[in-house]
């Protein structure tokens, strides 16, 4: 495997970051999951932007340009002549002293590692997956804002934590206020009565997924709403979906003991999950341009 480290390509045994780095000292930085897909990376330039716009909110300045971090991304999928893979870019604060202090951090360390990585949930995407809300509550946007994708995933690993000791596939947040928010790693949709219902972006990611599939749903002529959901949303749904870069479309069928809808991926869900795949085969940024 061929990892680029601040303007190498080195094999992962020689791939080594300093423990002075801040990014293992504190979390400072930032990073990304990204997907290829027959030989094109997927909203390669929508994940780009989303980490430089990361950066920016923790005034990280990337020692590359996006350009180049695009060209770094598909020259390591060429090195390890990768066609379908799973990208983790990281920007670190760098190189600083034991004190947090970000000044004390002259550069920025830039890694890029991919590995092949098929369906995070395996027969779940059939069967579908049990949910656990968890106690502990999505960072609110007044002390980290959870649109930013930091190197800090405290917070999710104690919500997954959580799931994991209560029996759950994947665990559900919700915000400070008692808010839907999103999953450990993934957004979250509510499907009643043929619409779809997800939480605006405030107190949850981003997710480029989730940009992926609100626009095929309304492209299907599926009504979209963006609004405040709770636990009655939540337990009463017809049907429950997350997305994610590595969990892709997935049908939640059970959450904190309550059957949802039929108990069985819905309708609805399973042409999301049918037209993401048909989009993510078709769609992308090609690894081999030259
Ligand atoms: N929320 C969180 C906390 C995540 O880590 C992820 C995965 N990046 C998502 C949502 C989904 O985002 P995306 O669809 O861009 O992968």
């Amino acid at each position: 495997m061929i990892i680029y480290i601040d303007g190498k390509y080195l094999p992962e045994d020689q791939a080594k970051i300093s423990v002075f780095d801040h990014g293992f000292l504190y979390g400072d930085g930032v990073f990304e999951g990204i997907r290829a897909y027959n030989g094109r990376v997927f909203r390669l330039k929508e994940h780009v932007d989303r980490m430089y716009d990361s950066a920016k909110t923790i005034d990280l300045k990337p020692p590359i340009s996006k350009e180049e971090m695009i060209e770094v991304i598909c020259e390591v999928l060429r090195r390890n002549k990768l066609d379908n893979a799973y990208i983790r870019p990281i920007i670190s604060r760098g190189h600083g002293d034991l004190g947090l202090d970000p000044r004390k951090c002259p550069k920025p360390s830039v890694v890029v590692i991919a590995v092949t990585w098929g369906a995070m949930y395996g027969d779940l995407y059939e069967k579908g997956l049990k949910a656990i809300t968890v106690s502990i509550r999505r960072n609110p946007a007044e002390c980290m804002p959870p649109n930013v994708k930091s190197l800090n995933y405290l917070n999710n690993i104690l919500a997954k934590i959580e799931a994991n000791y209560k029996g759950g596939d994947e665990a559900i947040f919700f915000d400070t206020n008692g808010y839907l928010s999103e999953g450990s790693g993934d957004n979250l949709y509510v499907v009643k009565n043929g619409e779809i219902l997800t939480p605006p972006t405030l107190n949850n990611l981003r997710g480029i997924s989730r940009m992926v599939l609100l626009e095929i749903a309304r492209s299907l002529g599926i009504t979209v709403k963006e609004q405040n959901l709770g636990y009655f949303d939540l337990y009463t749904a017809d049907e429950l979906i997350c997305t994610g870069t590595a969990a892709e479309v997935a049908p939640i069928t059970w959450c904190d003991g309550r059957t949802i809808g039929s108990g069985k991926p819905g309708p609805i869900t399973r042409q999301l999950m049918a037209a993401f795949k048909t989009v993510t085969e078709k769609e992308g940024y090609p690894i081999n341009k030259k």
